[in-house]
C-alpha cells in the first residue's frame, strides 16, 4: 500500500536519518544488522504470525505461544545462536511467551545461586529445555513482605531430604509466570526448617533459618505429568499477558534431595547443620532480582517508544479540525500544541530511559563481576551491591511509572480508535502495567532507595567516607550557594550543567528535609518509634525517591550526550560529522524531558526556594518552544526505534499510515461478523413483541 502523504512529508522534513537512532539503540552498525537478520527469521515464518491474536482467548493464546516457543528452539538450534542472539530473537516475536520466566528468572537463578557442582547438572538441562523452570516466590497471602512467606522446607536427616510444604491456602504460591502449565521445575522460595536437638520425651522441634532457594521438580520430564504431592493451576485471565500461564502451586510433603538447596552461598550438612559458604556476601542472593530490574528499565524505554511510535504516526496522519480559513484539508492532530505536550515529552523519556538502561546494565555487570568472580573484598562488594540495589530500585520505580502512565496517555491520544484492541495500545499497556508491581512494587521500592540515601547522607554528614557515584551530588548540592542558577549563564535556560545541578539540589533538599523530619519525629517527648516515624513519612519517601531517580535519569542522559559529542560512544554514533544534527535533536529531547518535569513539579522547586516564579514561567515557555522544535523530527525519531509493523501489532501505528484501511480490515476479521444475522439469533432471544406477533399470527 502506498505510504500516506502526511508521513512522506514528515519523513522528508526530518533533520537526521532515523537509522542513526537505530544504530545508537542497537549499539552499533553490526548489532543493528544482526538484529534485523534475526527479526527477518521471525517475519518470514508463518508460525509467528500474530494478525489474529486479538481474537483469541487465553487458552488459545497460550497454545499458540507454546508453538512459537517450539519453533524458536528449532531456530536457535538450526542457526546455533548464542545467548545474546537468542534473547534478541525471542524479543522479535513481540509475544508474551510462556517460557519467559524460564529465561528471565530460572536460568539466571541457577547461574547466580547454585554451586558449580549443581550448575554442572542443572544449567545444561535448563539450556536444552529438558528442565523448564519458573521462579516461585510470591504466595497468595504474601508478596512484598517475603520475610513472612509460609512455604516450608523441613530437613529430614533420616532420608537426607527436604520436605516441601505449603501448609495453608495463604502459603500457596500464586502468580509465578510459566508455573501454571509449562514449567516442570520451580525455584521455590521457602523457609528452611532445621531439626533441633530433641530428647525422646520432647517432640521434634525445628529452627526457622529464614527463606532459602530450592530446586523443586514439579512434573515428570518425559510425560509432563504432575509429580505426587504437587498441584499446579493457571490462575485465570488477566488484564493482558494472555500467552503466559501465571500459576499457583500447592506442595504437599514433596520430598527433594538435600542437594536441591541452592548452594552457592549457603550449605546444609548431612547432619542438618547450616553454614555460609566462606567468602560470599550475605546479599548475594539478590543478584538475579537486580538483573531483572535492570532489564525492566531497558524494557521501559522500548515499550514506551512503541506506544509513542503508534500514537505519533497516527497523530501525523489523523486529521481533525479546520484552521481559521475553514477550507482545504483538516489539521493534523500532531499540530495541536496539546497533543505535542502529551506525546513529545514521552518520546524524550524513551530516549532518556535508553541511556539510563545502558548505564544500569554497566553498573550491574560491574557488581556481578565483583560478586560472582570474587575479585573484590567483602566490604567493597557490599558497597557495590548496596549502590546497585538502591539505584535500580529507584530507577525501576520511576521508569516503569512514567512508561505505564505514558503508554496509557498514548492510547488516549488516539481518541476512540485507541480503545480498539487492534490499535495495539490496550495490549501494550496491559502487558506493561505489571512492571509497576513485579520485581518489587513501585511504592515499596522507593523505600529501599531512600533507606540507602538516608544512610549515606547520615554517614556523610557525620564525617563518614567519600560518597559513591549515586550520592556524589550531595557534596555539590549542599554547597548550592556556588551553583550557577538556571538561566543565569550565557546559555539561558538550555544549560545542561545548570539543569543537572538544579535537579540534584532538589533531590538533596528533599532528602535533607526528610532526614530532619524523621529526627524530629523520633526525638522529644511525643517521639515515635523508628518504624512508626518511617510509616508517617512514607509520602515524603516517595517524593524523595522520585526526585533522586529523576536526577539520575538526567545524569545518565547527559552522560550519553557527552559520549556522542566526544565521539566515543560504543554505538559509533557521533564519530561522523553528519551526526551533529542528530545530537542536536537529542539535546532538545534532554531539555524537553527536564523542563516538562520541572514545570509539572514546579511547586517543589518553588517551595524549596530553588527557583523563582519568573524562572518557572521561563521554563514553561521553553517547553512550548522545544515542542515546536522537536515536532518536525517526531516521526523520524519514531522510525529510528525501528519497530516493524509486526512488532507494533497496530492498525494505527503502521509504517504506511494507512490506518483507515487497516481498521476496516481488522473489523472484517472479527468473528462476530462472519455470520449475519448471528447464528442462533432467533433461538437465543425471543423478545416479547415477537412472541406476541407469533401468537397473533397463530390465532389468525
Ligand atoms: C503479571 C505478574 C507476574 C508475576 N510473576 C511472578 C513470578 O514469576 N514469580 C513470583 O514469585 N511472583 C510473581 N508475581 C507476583 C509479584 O511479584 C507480586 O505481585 C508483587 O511482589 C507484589 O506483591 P503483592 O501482590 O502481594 O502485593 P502487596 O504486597 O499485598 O501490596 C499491595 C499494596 O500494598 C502496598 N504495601 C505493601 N506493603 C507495604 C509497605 N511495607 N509499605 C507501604 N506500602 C505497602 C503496596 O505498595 C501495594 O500497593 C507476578 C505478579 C504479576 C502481576
Amino acid at each position: 500500500m502506498e505510504v500516506a502523504p502526511e508521513l512522506v512529508q514528515e519523513r522528508g522534513k526530518a533533520s537526521f536519518p532515523p537509522s542513526t537512532l537505530t544504530q545508537l539503540v542497537d549499539g552499533g552498525v553490526a548489532k543493528m544488522a544482526r538484529r534485523r537478520w534475526l527479526r527477518s527469521l521471525i517475519l518470514s515464518d508463518p508460525i509467528f504470525n500474530n494478525e489474529d491474536s486479538i481474537y483469541l482467548n487465553h487458552t488459545e493464546r497460550y497454545k499458540r505461544a507454546l508453538a512459537k516457543c517450539g519453533r524458536l528452539d528449532q531456530l536457535i538450534n538450526k542457526y546455533r545462536l548464542n545467548e545474546e542472539d537468542s534473547i534478541v530473537l525471542r524479543s522479535c516475536t513481540s509475544e508474551d511467551l510462556p517460557t519467559l520466566l524460564h529465561d528471565l528468572m530460572f536460568l539466571p537463578c541457577l547461574l547466580s545461586l547454585c554451586s558449580e557442582e549443581q550448575q554442572a547438572y542443572w544449567v545444561p538441562a535448563a539450556r536444552s529445555k529438558k528442565v523448564l523452570g519458573c521462579y516461585a516466590q510470591t504466595e497468595l497471602g504474601h508478596g512484598s513482605n517475603i520475610q513472612a512467606l509460609q512455604t516450608t522446607a523441613t530437613f529430614d536427616p533420616a532420608t537426607d531430604e527436604f520436605i516441601m510444604d505449603t501448609p495453608t491456602a495463604q502459603a500457596y504460591k500464586w502468580w509465578p509466570g510459566t508455573l501454571g502449565r509449562t514449567a516442570n521445575t520451580a525455584m521455590v522460595i521457602a523457609r528452611l526448617l532445621l531439626p533441633q536437638e530433641s530428647s525422646s520425651s520432647s517432640p521434634a522441634s525445628y529452627k526457622d533459618m529464614g527463606i532459602h532457594n530450592f530446586i523443586v521438580p514439579l512434573r515428570d520430564l518425559h510425560t509432563h505429568a504432575l509429580l505426587p504431592g504437587v498441584v499446579t493451576r493457571d490462575i485465570g485471565p488477566k488484564i493482558a499477558f494472555a500467552g503466559m500461564d501465571n500459576g499457583c502451586l500447592e506442595l504437599h510433603a514433596v520430598r527433594i534431595p538435600r542437594a536441591n538447596l541452592a548452594q552457592r552461598f549457603v550449605r546444609v550438612t548431612r547432619q542438618g547443620v547450616w553454614s555460609r559458604v566462606e567468602g560470599t556476601h550475605s546479599k548475594a542472593a539478590y543478584v538475579t532480582m537486580m538483573q531483572v530490574r535492570a532489564i525492566i528499565v531497558v524494557h521501559s524505554a522500548r515499550e514506551l517508544s512503541k506506544a509513542c511510535t503508534i500514537a505519533i504516526r497516527y497523530s501525523a496522519v489523523r486529521r481533525q479540525g479546520f484552521d481559521d480559513s475553514k477550507t482545504g484539508s483538516e489539521l493534523q492532530i500532531l499540530d495541536y500544541a496539546s497533543q505535542q505536550y502529551r506525546l513529545l515529552p514521552l518520546l524524550a523519556a524513551s530516549v532518556g530511559f535508553f541511556f539510563c538502561g545502558r548505564a544500569v546494565l554497566t553498573l550491574l555487570a560491574e557488581t556481578e563481576d565483583a560478586l560472582l568472580k570474587g575479585r573484590k573484598g567483602q566490604a567493597e562488594v557490599g558497597a557495590l551491591m548496596g549502590r546497585a540495589h538502591a539505584a535500580l530500585a529507584g530507577l525501576k520505580s520511576l521508569c516503569t511509572t512514567i512508561a505505564a502512565d505514558g503508554i496509557e496517555e498514548c492510547r488516549k491520544c488516539c481518541g476512540g480508535h485507541g480503545y480498539l484492541a487492534c490499535s495495539g495500545l490496550p495490549e501494550l499497556s496491559g502487558n506493561f502495567l505489571q512492571q509497576c508491581t513485579v520485581e518489587g512494587d513501585n511504592v515499596l521500592l522507593t523505600q529501599q532507595t531512600v533507606g540507602y540515601l538516608l544512610k549515606s547522607y547520615i554517614k556523610w554528614r557525620t564525617g563518614g567516607p567519600v560518597l559513591d557515584e549515586e550520592c556524589q551530588y550531595f557534596v555539590t548540592a549542599a554547597d548550592g550557594a556556588h551553583a550557577e542558577g538556571l538561566g543565569e549563564g550565557e546559555k539561558g535556560v538550555r544549560d545542561e550543567p545548570a539543569v543537572l545541578s538544579l535537579f540534584s539540589r532538589r533531590a538533596f533538599a528533599t532528602l535533607e528535609r526528610l532526614a530532619l523530619r524523621l529526627q524530629s519525629l523520633t526525638e522529644g517527648e511525643a517521639s515515635l518509634s523508628q518504624a512508626g516515624a518511617w510509616r508517617r513519612v512514607l509520602v515524603d519517601v516517595m517524593f524523595v525517591s522520585r526526585s533522586h531517580a529523576l536526577y539520575t535519569v538526567l545524569r545518565h542522559f547527559a552522560a550519553g550526550l557527552k559520549s556522542l559529542r566526544d565521539g566515543n560512544d560504543v554505538s559509533g554514533v557521533g564519530k561522523a560529522g553528519a551526526d551533529a544534527a542528530f545530537i542536536r535533536v537529542l539535546e532538545r529531547l534532554f531539555f524537553l524531558f527536564a523542563f516538562y518535569h520541572l514545570s509539572k513539579e514546579a511547586g517543589d522547586f518553588l517551595e524549596l526556594g530553588l527557583l523563582s516564579p519568573e524562572t518557572v514561567a521561563r521554563v514553561r515557555g521553553e517547553v512550548e518552544i522545544l515542542l515546536g522544535e522537536v515536532r518536525p523530527d517526531a516521526v523520524a525519531l519514531c522510525d529510528g526505534w525501528d519497530w516493524d509493523d509486526f512488532e507494533l501489532k497496530s492498525a494505527l501505528g503502521r509504517w504506511d499510515g494507512r490506518y483507515a484501511e487497516a481498521l476496516l480490515a481488522s473489523a472484517k476479521k472479527e468473528p462476530l461478523n462472519h455470520q449475519d444475522p448471528v447464528d442462533g439469533w432467533d433461538r437465543t432471544w425471543q423478545p416479547q413483541w415477537k412472541v406476541e406477533e407469533q401468537t397473533e399470527r397463530a390465532r389468525l
